[in-house]
């Protein structure tokens, strides 16, 4: 039987690690900061950003949410991005992606102060990374090596393979794995064979954005198996071939309308995986708790605590 890596629990266990950090940096004169720019009325991102100030909350740090409107010009969003860069209170500064077309991304994330820079993104905080430095690393591929750390999963020696090179997930990850010794392989939509090359996996993690994409054909009996997608299955056929028919899962399409799926096929990734996190529930609370840990080591760097 396959152990599911629960990242609601990591997740747990490191927000509770974090409040006497919190609560130091509390008796020391103030909370650390987190501000939050949402650009417009993107429902999935005003999601996003609703849990991530919650976390906020929950754990006593503050969080200043800036909500601009969708006209906002690169020029007006530049200039409030350094008022937050100067401002004293303020550890990290999270420009919620995707932005508006007219924005140029690429100019908001380098205004971004790095030491200030939670999401990682910022091309010094790139180059940190590849270069094995200190500085804070993007959340969701952090949080991936979390989950393999927690579980005592070995990463060292293994075959590692990565499908998808995105910025914010698939290059990270593949780096952070490197660091920890596996042996990596980048797969992306020109890969050739691309099942070939994910039967090799003793870890695979997939950050494709395609609903179950990765079925019982790309998974090594014993594999690891991370899956990073977060994709909305509205077409109810689809939902019925996903989970063979599962009368529980199409039961739960009914009502809401959609289900919830991440890259891999959850049922084969059950049968043949060792170990793999579930979608919801694996990944995706681990990425909330990254930005909350880089939040507060900010604070602490800028106020002396370490
Ligand atoms: P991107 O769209 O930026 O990147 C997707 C990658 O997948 C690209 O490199 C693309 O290749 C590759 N790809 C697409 N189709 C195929 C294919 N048929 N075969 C092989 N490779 C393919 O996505 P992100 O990295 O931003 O996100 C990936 C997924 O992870 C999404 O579902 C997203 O919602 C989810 N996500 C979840 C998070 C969480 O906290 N749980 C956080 C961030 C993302 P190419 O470069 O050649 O186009």
């Amino acid at each position: 039987m396959p152990q599911i890596l629960d990242g609601n629990r990591i997740r747990d266990e490191i927000k509770s690690e974090l409040k006497p950090r919190v609560a130091a940096l509390a008796a020391q004169g103030r909370a650390p900061g987190l501000a939050v720019v949402l650009v417009g009325h993107n429902p999935a991102s005003e999601i996003y950003v609703r849990n991530k100030i919650k976390s906020c909350q929950d754990l006593g740090i503050f969080s200043a949410s800036l909500t601009p409107p969708e006209s906002i010009t690169t020029e007006e969003l530049l200039a409030l991005v350094r008022q937050l860069n100067v401002r004293p209170d303020i550890d990290g500064i999270l420009v919620q992606l995707p932005l508006p077309k007219q924005v140029d991304t690429k100019r908001i994330l380098l205004a971004v102060a790095p030491e200030k820079d939670v999401d990682g993104f910022h091309p010094c905080n790139v180059g940190n990374l590849v270069a094995a430095l200190p500085g804070p690393r993007a959340c969701t591929p952090a949080g991936i090596i979390e989950l393999l750390r927690r579980y005592h999963i070995p990463i060292a020696g293994k075959r590692a393979v990565v499908v998808g090179r995105s910025d914010i997930v698939g290059k990270p990850v593949a780096l952070l794995l490197l660091h920890e010794h596996a042996t990596v392989t980048i797969c992306h939509s020109k890969t050739p064979d691309l099942p070939a090359v994910c039967r090799e996996a003793d870890i695979l993690v997939a950050a494709i954005g395609r609903a179950c994409m990765i079925t019982r054909d790309f998974i090594k009996p014993g594999a690891v198996v991370i899956d990073v997608g977060t994709n909305r299955v509205e077409d109810r056929d689809e939902a019925a071939r996903i989970f063979r028919n599962s009368a529980e899962r199409l039961a739960a399409f009914d009502k809401r309308g959609n289900l919830l799926v991440g890259d891999v096929n959850p049922l084969d990734a059950a049968e043949l995986a060792s170990f793999y996190t579930p979608v919801p529930g694996g990944v995706g609370p681990l990425t909330i708790a990254m930005l909350m840990v880089n939040t507060v080591a900010s604070a602490e760097h800028r106020t002396g605590l370490c």
